[in-house]
């Protein structure tokens, strides 16, 4: 049977940001949890906490930035084999067993953390994961730092705002 067949396959989402526990007082402690958020339930109950599945926590001295994909190997395969395999799984509500299955819909992330679990770096002259290689940047010689400009190449050929002077002044 199909994955969307079943209404009974999970739908995840994974979420993952790192914080100070500690707050202001010590900059030398960084905890990185990683939450599964089931997208089967209504929209009202799937991002409150008793449906959240904490499926890892990651302390130390700093934030793993890319090593974070040691931590979530365990995590991956889990999910690979509920993708491709599924496990069988009470229902309670037939009284029988079934093949239980999961897929991931989509990851929550702020852009540097997007960064490290995509793997695609969002620093330098390729940050933007979209553009990919066409990602217009320039380098500020005396700003010491690179910028991204060029967004009306977006807007459509006779769009009022590609030749607003004021805009560029701005
Ligand atoms: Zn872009």
């Amino acid at each position: 049977m199909s994955f969307a067949m079943d209404g009974r396959n999970v739908r995840l989402g994974i979420a993952s940001d790192g914080f100070n526990p500690f707050g202001n007082m010590s900059n030398s402690y960084s905890m990185w949890p990683v939450f599964v958020v089931p997208y089967n339930l209504p929209p009202w109950k799937c991002m409150k906490d008793p449906f959240f599945m904490m499926s890892l926590l990651i302390p130390g001295p700093k934030a793993p930035g890319n090593d974070i994909d040691v931590y979530l190997q365990p995590l991956i395969s889990e999910l690979k084999e509920l993708w491709d395999v599924g496990v069988s799984t009470y229902d309670a509500a037939s009284g029988q067993n079934f093949c239980l299955r999961a897929a991931v819909l989509w990851t929550i992330n702020d852009f540097p953390a997007y960064g490290n679990l995509s793997g695609w770096s969002t620093k330098g002259k390729l940050a933007c994961p979209s553009c990919n290689k066409d990602t217009s940047n320039k380098w500020l010689k005396h700003g010491n730092k690179t910028v991204y400009m060029r967004h009306r190449r977006f807007l459509p050929l006779n769009h009022k705002w590609r030749d607003s002077k004021p805009l560029i002044a701005r």
